[in-house]
């Protein structure tokens, strides 16, 4: 029996077994609306389920809900917050396996990955609970004397959490999880092509008790109604966003008109940089993890590979053969590596762009074609590039295609790290520790792994700077996106108080 057969809900998804959701989920209660979406299985091309889809108004609704429920929520006692949270990552532990399916369900990514994403998740939750009962201010003594500085935090007010596809538990629970742990409410709203994680989710907290209004979800196929709407209503005090450069800038300028708080978690180009010392048999096991897990749609993944031209042969000869040895298939058939692409749309942009590369005469050493078949998945793919005069250079790939750049110099290899406007993830890999320090100096990246290609912790501040976002989450920082400074000025009169 599922862990989730006990749902009240009045309409429910079956998905690979386990009872989801499908309504929005708006003060405490789900609701249906008069219209629904369809989500599909990108490794089937299939529909998994029909979903509630929200209009510009039920997010107003949400945002009200969510209003309502801010002082009373912010005034929790850090200690009783807290339990709830304790309380909440203990369900959703319970549902460990729930969790993981729906995601491989409506995302493609092995189960492997999926449970993956799951512990990390939950560790970002607990996190977050760990951090309540840490705020702490400060007191200090006025310049002038005769009063005292007291300065603590505040909830910003109620957020809108907009999360994308490719890690639908991590991101719902990272922001939620720092959102929430603060002190605010929150509407959150899901990406169209995973909304059943987030609906899980949302329920379990609604199992574990969390009150009405304190956390709202929304799905639609009409997402710009769902942020016009809820970032033009001044209620509003906080965005907390994870998707594509374009969208953030979007919204970056829709919450200029009410002066709204907010954090961005935008895209990549991570340079995966392999220098002539390196260790090259793991720089090639980290590069295949780095740019191949999630079918590449990572915003952290190797998005150019960049090796010394002292180790670049050795490196490819061995990067290849372990590409070749990816098993391509359903997330749920044992032994998968690597899962579809999002969508048909996504997988034939892939293969536009392997297309013309070819016909430039591009060399390809592994993969490059489609597969036939249900789904919509891509050969893992190794590119040569002589060149950096082409569209695969410059973009954001995301995909399973990996392209292999060759530098002279560890100074070429910074500059070319550094020619880009994003600046999330980068990743060094040397056996000099005076090496790996000064070039991970140089790089303008918000993180840089050091013989290593995965990095998320939730003890550590995960973001970006350029084009890459504003903010991080996780970490000491994390939770201050979420609370405003306040300060006290408190008038002390010594002579008065104690006499002379
Ligand atoms: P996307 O920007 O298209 O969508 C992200 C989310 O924004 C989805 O929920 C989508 O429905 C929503 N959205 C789109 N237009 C909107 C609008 N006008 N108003 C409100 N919401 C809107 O991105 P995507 O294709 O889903 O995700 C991939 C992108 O996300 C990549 O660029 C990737 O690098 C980035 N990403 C970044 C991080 C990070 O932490 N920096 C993590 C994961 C993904």
């Amino acid at each position: 029996m599922s862990s989730t057969d006990s749902l009240d809900s009045p309409a429910v998804a079956l998905v690979h077994g386990r009872k989801v959701p499908t309504g929005l989920y708006i003060d405490g209660t789900w609701r249906p609306t008069g219209a629904t979406f369809t989500v599909a299985d990108p490794a089937e091309g299939t529909a998994v389920a029909e979903v509630a889809d929200a209009t510009g108004e039920h997010a107003l609704e949400a945002l009200d809900a969510a209003t309502r429920a801010q002082e009373d929520w912010g005034a929790w006692a850090p200690r009783a917050r807290a339990e709830l949270f304790h309380t909440a990552h203990q369900l959703l532990q319970d549902r460990a396996e729930d969790f993981a399916a729906v995601m491989t369900a409506e995302s493609g990514k092995p189960l492997a990955e999926s449970r993956a994403e799951f512990g990390l998740s939950i560790g970002f939750f607990r996190w977050y609970a760990e951090q309540i009962g840490h705020l702490h201010g400060t007191y200090a003594h006025g310049s002038p004397g005769g009063y005292r500085i007291v300065a603590t935090h505040q909830p910003v007010g109620p957020c809108l959490l907009i999360t994308p596809w490719n890690f639908p538990l991590l991101m719902s629970a990272r922001k939620a999880g720092a959102a929430l742990a603060a002190g605010c409410t929150a509407v959150m709203k899901s990406a169209q092509e995973t909304p059943l994680t987030g609906a899980l989710f949302v329920q379990t907290l609604h199992d574990a008790g969390f009150p009405p209004g304190v956390v709202n979800l929304l799905h639609t196929t009409t997402s710009a109604a769902i942020s016009d709407a809820v970032l033009g209503d001044a209620r509003l005090r906080k965005v907390s966003f994870t998707g594509s450069t374009g969208v953030g800038s979007h919204l970056l300028g829709k919450a200029a008109n009410n002066i709204v708080n907010a954090s961005m978690e935008l895209g990549g180009d991570g340079p995966f940089i392999v220098l002539d010392d390196a260790d090259v048999d793991l720089a090639v096991e980290q590069a295949v993890v780095c740019k191949f897990r999630n079918a590449g749609q990572a915003c952290v993944a190797a998005n150019r590979i960049i090796l010394h031209e002292a180790i670049a042969e050795e490196f490819t000869e061995k990067f290849v053969a372990q590409v070749r040895k990816l098993r391509v298939g359903n997330g749920f058939s044992d032994g998968v590596d690597v899962g579809p692409i999002i969508s048909e749309r996504q997988r034939d942009r892939v293969g536009e762009l392997v297309a013309a590369f070819r016909q430039q005469g591009g060399e390809i050493l592994a993969g490059g074609e489609p597969v036939d078949g249900p789904g919509y998945f891509f050969e893992p793919t190794v590119v040569r590039m002589d060149t950096r005069d082409h569209t695969l250079c410059g973009e954001e790939l995301f995909a399973p295609l990996a392209t292999l750049y060759t530098v002279g110099s560890v100074r070429q290899a910074i500059e070319f790290a550094n020619d880009t406007h994003y600046g999330l993830a980068a990743y060094v890999f040397t056996r000099d520790l005076n090496r790996a320090v000064a070039v991970s100096e140089k790089l303008d990246f918000g993180m840089v792994g050091v013989n290593r290609g995965i990095m998320a912790d939730p003890a550590a501040p995960f973001g970006g700077v350029k084009s890459s976002g504003l903010g991080r989450e996780g970490g000491h920082d994390g939770i201050y996106e979420f609370l405003e400074p306040k300060y006290l000025a408190l008038t002390i009169d010594e002579t008065e108080a104690i006499g002379v």
